[in-house]
C-alpha cells in the first residue's frame, strides 16, 4: 500500500508563538503537556472550547477543564493562497474548522495531507497533536489512519 501522507513544510522564520493572558494560561499549560482542554459549564454542562469567558449557553461564570479526546472531523475549510510573515513560505494552507468529538468546533489547521480539495475530505476523521511554539504548543489535526484489518 502507498504512504499518501504529505509531510508539512519546515517554518522558514519562526512562526507566532502564543502569548497566554491570566485567562488562557491554563488553556497554554494543557497544551505545553500534550493535552486538548475543554470547558463544562458547571451550570447547564454545556461543553465548549473558548478558553475565556462564561458560559455561551447560560452564561454562567463557572466552568470546569478537562481533556478531550483529542478525537474530531473535519467540519470546513478555506485555502489560503496569500500567507504573510512566517506563513508567507507556507501557502497554500487550509484554516479548518474541526468538529471535536466533544461537539465543539474550533479553528486550527490539518497537517500531514495535501492543501487540496482532493485531499481535505469533509467529515474526515482527524486525531489532535502538537506544534511546539516557544514554550507552549499549538493544537492542529492530522488525518487519523483508516481502522486496518
Ligand atoms: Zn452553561
Amino acid at each position: 500500500m502507498t504512504e499518501t501522507r504529505v509531510a508539512t513544510r519546515p517554518w522558514s522564520s519562526p512562526p507566532p508563538e502564543p502569548v497566554p493572558t491570566p485567562q488562557t494560561v491554563p488553556y497554554w499549560e494543557f497544551t505545553a503537556r500534550g493535552i486538548l482542554a475543554l470547558r463544562r459549564c458547571r451550570s447547564c454542562a454545556a461543553v465548549f472550547h473558548r478558553p475565556v469567558g462564561g458560559c455561551p449557553e447560560c452564561g454562567a461564570e463557572e466552568a470546569a477543564w478537562f481533556p478531550a479526546s483529542g478525537r474530531a472531523t473535519l467540519f470546513s475549510y478555506v485555502i489560503v493562497h496569500r500567507g504573510e510573515g512566517a506563513f508567507a513560505d507556507r501557502v497554500p494552507y487550509a484554516v479548518a474548522l474541526v468538529r471535536l468529538a466533544e461537539g465543539p468546533v474550533m479553528v486550527t489547521g490539518v497537517v500531514d495531507v495535501a492543501q487540496t480539495p482532493e485531499a481535505l475530505r469533509l467529515d474526515m476523521p482527524l486525531r489532535v497533536r502538537f506544534e511546539p511554539r516557544g514554550g507552549y504548543a499549538l493544537p492542529v489535526f492530522a488525518p487519523e489512519p483508516e481502522a486496518g484489518p
